[in-house]
């Protein structure tokens, strides 16, 4: 059975202070009200995780995650976090190929696979983000185009190594747009994805992939996507930075 997954994406958002009562409120309001059978991860600036760890491990269904990290192990390389140092003090999954990451710091597919590789190799949980453009999604093409981003960063993996990878389906139109895609729009890629791991894994492995919906989700309409038979769960921006919408959005399955 694959897990149900809420994933909080801070990005490059709140002080220390902020971060704490976000985080402290997060951890209450899951152990209080969040069914155990779903995970709620939170992934804070990389500047907090050692302080907001403290608070999720206290909560057996919660877990902490990195935004991204380095492709080396460690070194001379000014100004990166290694997957190792992420273990050290505690993480538990880091997010990987988000599209800002791909389009701002010019993550490629290659570089994301040598990510995936070093986070596996330290223990870690990659949510590995894919998804199209709206210029593509306009276009012919856009069901493959996903799929080979999978194909070019994790399809090197042995069944074993990709049975720990979360994916993350986050159509680039609408992350921090407030445009959703419809239900039925996330169900049809989710499902050609999944299509796409049985080919290279099998259905059982296929099967026991959480892949899960990001793109202007809220407490609003994660229901109606959750309810979506391939929908695993969500990776959330702009709504994790609220406790009460966040955590309602945990409670949607
Ligand atoms: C994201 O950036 O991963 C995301 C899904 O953002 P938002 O929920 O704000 O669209």
């Amino acid at each position: 059975m694959r897990k149900k997954i809420v994933a909080g994406n801070w990005k490059m958002n709140k002080s220390m202070e902020e971060a704490l009562i976000l985080a402290s409120e997060v951890v209450h309001m899951v152990k209080d009200e969040v069914n155990s059978d779903v995970q709620v991860i939170i992934a804070p600036p990389a500047l907090y995780l050692t302080t907001l760890q403290k608070h999720t491990e206290a909560v057996a269904n919660m877990g902490i995650a990195a935004q991204n990290c380095s492709n080396k192990a460690s070194g001379a390389y000014t100004g990166e976090i290694s997957a190792s140092m992420l273990k050290s003090i505690g993480a538990t999954h880091v997010i990987l190929g988000h599209s800002e990451r791909r389009q701002y710091f010019n993550e490629s597919n290659e570089v994301l696979a040598e990510k995936v590789n070093i986070v596996l190799e330290n223990d870690l949980t990659p949510i590995f983000c894919c998804g199209e453009t709206l210029e593509q999604r306009q276009a012919e093409g856009f069901f493959e185009f996903v799929a080979s981003q999978l194909t070019d960063s994790l399809f090197h993996l042995s069944a074993e190594e990709f049975g720990k990878v979360v994916i993350a389906y986050e159509p680039i139109w609408a992350i921090g747009t407030g445009l959703t895609a419809s239900s039925q729009q996330a169900q049809d890629m989710h499902a050609f994805l999944r299509g796409h791991l049985a080919t290279k894994y099998g259905q059982e492995v296929a099967d026991n992939t959480s892949i899960l919906y990001g793109g202007s989700c809220n407490e609003k309409n994660a229901q109606e996507l959750f309810a979506c038979p391939d929908v695993d769960g969500g990776l959330i921006g702009g709504a994790s930075l609220k406790s009460r919408e966040f955590t309602n959005i945990a409670k949607s399955f």
